[in-house]
């Protein structure tokens, strides 16, 4: 048996690291066994799905010195790689399905479903579908159809008994079908759902073991039940420990920068990156942490991969890259290095036009722009005191401003301006006084500097908004109970009382 592995990321938002940590295992496994790592695209969420994040999640794993045996920009022997192109494919299996009785049409509304989920929480038992399409006899079916209702494909998910499988990592799970519902396959629309295409392509490219992250277990059920009702046998099943925060929490773009390219930017060395990456979920004999990707891949033993949740933990990182530093680029390469990172033409040639006209003597230079080139700021608290806000009504700010930020997804000059504009208006704020000494603060350590907008598009989306994180987290961060608060203020447009008795400073 060739070993095929893939990992199966959504171009739906920007490269998380946690993508990288499957592919380093993926692929470590992969070269272990002498088989195939394979890149497919899961871009069956239309509204969701871009292009653009398609583009860079090659960008990052190519980054990370990850590469792929097949994929949707290199073709192979079982394409397309990439799940829009395949969704007749998808029709075909679900219908297949329908006809041998082992799924059913499902003609619930939204508004049906929603007050069946109301019900259901009111009775406090099971939550999910009722499967009151489950058994409408052909005549009713036909009324719905005549009717020209649209309909669902859901799976029969067993009434009784238990769903047994062996997890490679997490050994023998079992799971009552009882809790498992019965899942779409197919939408309304005619688009297949995650598991759907996920069980039919895993099957067609021969996957044979599937490395994931642990929170993908509670489909697994699904799937298994899926590769019973076509008749297929599973692939063996490996679900890695997920990557935690240093708060114990998942690692999570709402606190943690988690994109690759943030590691990128602020001047991380690939081989550091992900020979971090393989400690996340993994330990060499001899608890050695300084080891190349070969090593690894020679010496792997997938009994080593840990059970439970992976701190991400970035002093080790830290740590990590100056042992590569200083072993890896020789004191001559150095300079080089660093000028490869981010004193280079490009980016030089779209900073001098914000000092030019700002810097007496170059002797300024670094003065005014050095923090362009800082991974920590040097935060003081006096920065943050702005026309009387407390630190709790700073946060909000700031938060507001990621958020702003995030839904509009654009963080170059004019998206910047325009969310704190916004920012400005829904907390009922002076723009210039309030919100762009908070941003100033926030981004360069300090109240003044080159124009604001145009520094935040040149430090890039990922170290801006790490920045206005760790702004916010240095004021001592924002409780679950006030986020609810802000965000339901947020929401409505209007957190004027979450400022409440301090005057609007005009
Ligand atoms: N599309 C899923 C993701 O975004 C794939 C999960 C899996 O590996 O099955 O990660």
């Amino acid at each position: 048996m060739t070993v095929r592995v893939r990992i199966a990321p959504s171009p739906t938002g920007d490269p998380h690291v946690g993508t990288a940590y499957m592919a380093l295992f993926n692929l470590i496994f992969a070269r272990h066994h002498g088989g195939k790592f394979i890149l497919r695209i899961e871009d069956t969420d239309r509204t969701r799905s871009r292009p653009e994040y398609e583009q860079t999640i090659y960008e990052a794993l190519r980054w990370s010195g990850l590469h792929w045996d097949e994929g949707p920009d290199i073709g192979g022997p079982f394409g397309p790689y990439r799940q829009s192109e395949r969704f007749e494919l998808y029709k075909k299996h679900a219908y297949d399905l329908l006809n041998q009785g082992k799924a059913y049409k499902c003609f619930c509304t939204p508004e049906i479903l929603e007050e069946m989920r109301q019900v259901m929480a009111k009775q406090g038992g099971r939550q999910g579908y009722d499967r009151r399409c489950r058994n409408l006899s052909p005549e009713e079916i036909a009324k719905h159809e005549a009717a020209g209702e649209p309909f669902v494909i859901r799976l029969k998910v067993p009434l009784k008994g238990e769903c047994v499988y062996e997890d490679a990592i997490k050994g023998r799970i079992s799971v009552p079908w009882a809790d498992v519902d019965d899942q779409v396959l197919l939408k309304s629309d005619g688009f297949p759902t995650y598991h759907l295409a996920n069980v039919v392509d895993d099957h067609l490219m021969e996957i044979t073991h599937v490395i994931r992250g642990d929170e993908w277990m509670s489909s697994t059920p699904k799937h298994i039940m899926l590769y019973d009702a076509f008749g297929w046998t599973p692939p063996t099943f490996m679900h890695m420990p997920l990557l935690l925060g240093k708060d114990g929490k998942k690692l999570s773009k709402r606190r943690n920068p988690t994109s690759i390219f943030y590691y990128r930017d602020s001047g991380y060395l690939q081989e550091a990156f992900i020979n971090f990456l393989t400690l996340m979920g993994y330990s060499m004999p001899g608890d050695r942490e300084v080891y190349s990707l070969d090593e690894i891949i020679k010496e792997f033993d997938y009994k080593r991969i840990g059970v439970s949740g992976a701190v991400f933990d970035v002093q080790k990182l830290d740590w990590l890259n100056q042992q590569y530093l200083i072993k890896n680029i020789p004191v001559d390469q150095l300079w080089n290095r660093i000028r490869e990172w981010s004193f280079n033409d490009a980016f030089m040639k779209k900073l001098m036009p914000l000092c030019h006209s700002r810097i007496k003597t170059f002797g300024d230079f670094m003065d005014l722009c050095g923090f362009f080139f800082i991974n920590h700021l040097h935060l003081h608290h006096t920065l943050f005191e702005v026309k009387g806000l407390t630190h709790d009504q700073v946060c909000f700010v700031l938060q507001a401003m990621i958020w702003h930020m995030d839904e509009n997804e654009n963080w170059n000059s004019d998206g910047v301006n325009n969310a704190s504009r916004a920012v400005a208006e829904v907390f009922g704020l002076n723009h210039k006084k309030v919100i762009m000494p908070l941003l100033f603060a926030s981004l360069m350590g300090k109240h003044q500097g080159p124009p604001l907008f145009d520094s935040a598009e040149l430090l890039g989306k990922d170290r801006t908004r790490a920045r206005l994180l760790k702004a916010i987290e240095f004021l001592g961060g924002i409780s679950s109970k006030k986020m609810d608060h802000l965000k339901h203020g947020w929401n409505a447009k209007d957190c004027k009382s979450l400022i409440g008795a301090i005057e609007p400073a005009h």
